[in-house]
């Protein structure tokens, strides 16, 4: 992989017609680390988020041992970027096939549920390859309300009295029994996770059977950009966010025994950029390389603001407008989808025009690992970048980056 000082530097080296994902082995390392140094309990890294193998790599290196998987190709990258790792098996439905491939190929001994015939499932295939039970960890996963950019609490979780019975039913077979819960992505109020240790407490009470952990899931917010036409919405920041869950941990009761955490968006945002250009600018809007079908599905449902930077073609030779007016533009996708525009401007100068490239900042979360082949066009170019994205030559800046209270 060829590496530059900045995207800037990619972009006018390479004069790249395809989109080009930066990534920065340096901060994705420092976010981990970040991570790892703030939560009290192990950190499993959610490979859905971004499982590209230099991203795995990374990871490990940077001491990340544990990983959450979801499905054969995840326990198969994780198994290829590192070895020995351990890998939490944590999607609630799962194949029986799936479950045999986990434990008798992967040798995963932690997974998790939310309903009897899960359980039964699970129990088949410990008894077919008479594995000791004990041996093996369920997590019961636990429904949480919650307010997250993205609520992903409704599709899966146990009501509170069912998790109570599936706890002492696995219990019962003489499994290892945790509670988990997974609260959404990008949570912005920080008594989520509260109300949801408040739920498993509940629970715990009532079962009244030994606990050989909790997990709190994903769902640590990410910094992105802000729309500089409304209020800035106050976001907690990723301190504030754990030591508030530190502190309630401990209140009700949790820290004594093991505890894990399963982020992604948090740790691997700010690892990538995308250098995106400009087809064509039609007046306030801009056909770009990429799009919702490619990298930029997560911002396409409106929740969440990229930040952005521009950078000027400098073999054009004459712009109209001035370049300290700053516009917003239309970004239309690559596809020939009428769907595929983003549902935010990006803020350009106005002197932005066809041939010039746009760097789209903390984008190594569920982007290019939603990436389709849809109308042929699949990005995956990759290059290294060293300097973070914010901290970029800021003149050139048009980053509107939300800067969140530690
Ligand atoms: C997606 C997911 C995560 C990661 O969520 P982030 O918001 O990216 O941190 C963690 N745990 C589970 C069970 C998930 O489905």
């Amino acid at each position: 992989m060829q590496t530059f000082k900045s995207a800037k530097d990619a972009a006018l080296t390479l004069r790249p017609d395809v989109p080009v994902y930066c990534f920065r082995p340096a901060v994705l390392t420092a976010d981990a680390e970040r991570f790892m140094a703030a939560f009290p309990g192990d950190t499993a890294y959610a490979v859905k988020t971004n499982g590209e193998p230099m991203v795995l790599e990374t990871l490990s290196r940077a001491g990340v041992r544990i990983f959450d998987v979801a499905s054969p190709g995840e326990f198969e990258a994780v198994r290829a970027a590192q070895p020995d790792a351990e890998m939490l098996y944590m999607h609630p439905v799962k194949a029986q096939s799936d479950i045999r491939l986990a434990l008798e190929t992967y040798g995963i001994r932690v997974m998790s549920l939310d309903h009897e015939d899960e359980v039964v499932k699970i129990l088949r295939v410990v008894r077919a390859l008479d594995l000791d039970p004990g041996k093996i960890t369920l997590f019961i996963r636990i429904q949480t309300k919650g307010s997250a950019a993205y609520e992903l609490s409704k599709k899966f979780g146990a009501a509170p009295a069912h998790a109570v019975e599936l706890l002492q039913r696995c219990h019962r077979i003489g499994f290892k029994v945790g509670i988990c819960f997974h609260v959404g992505s990008q949570i912005e109020d920080p008594d989520t996770y509260e109300r949801a240790l408040a739920s498993a407490d509940w629970v715990r009470n009532r079962a009244d059977v030994p606990l050989a952990g909790i997990d709190v899931g994903g769902g640590f917010p990410a910094e992105y950009g802000h729309d500089p036409r409304r209020r800035k919405k106050e976001m907690p920041g990723f301190g504030a966010i754990m030591t508030r869950l530190t502190a309630d941990m401990e209140e009700w009761g949790f820290s004594d025994m093991p505890m894990v955490a399963e982020p992604g968006r948090v740790v691997v945002a700010r690892a990538f950029s995308l250098i995106v250009r400009v087809l064509l600018r039609k007046g306030k809007r801009l056909y770009i390389n990429d799009g919702i079908w490619a990298s930029l599905s997560d911002s396409w449902t409106g929740k969440i603001t990229l930040p952005a930077r521009f950078i000027p073609d400098p073999a054009r030779q004459s712009r109209n407008g001035d370049p300290a007016n700053i516009q917003a533009f239309k970004v239309c996708g690559a596809t020939c989808d009428s769907v595929d525009i983003l549902s935010r401007p990006f803020w350009l100068p106005e002197t932005v025009d066809t041939g010039d490239w746009i760097e789209i900042g903390h984008i190594g979360a569920y982007s290019l690992s939603l990436r389709t082949r849809f109308n042929g066009f699949y990005p995956d170019t990759f290059v290294e970048v060293e300097t973070p994205f914010d901290e970029g030559d800021a003149a050139e800046s048009y980053a509107s980056l939300e800067t969140m209270a530690d």
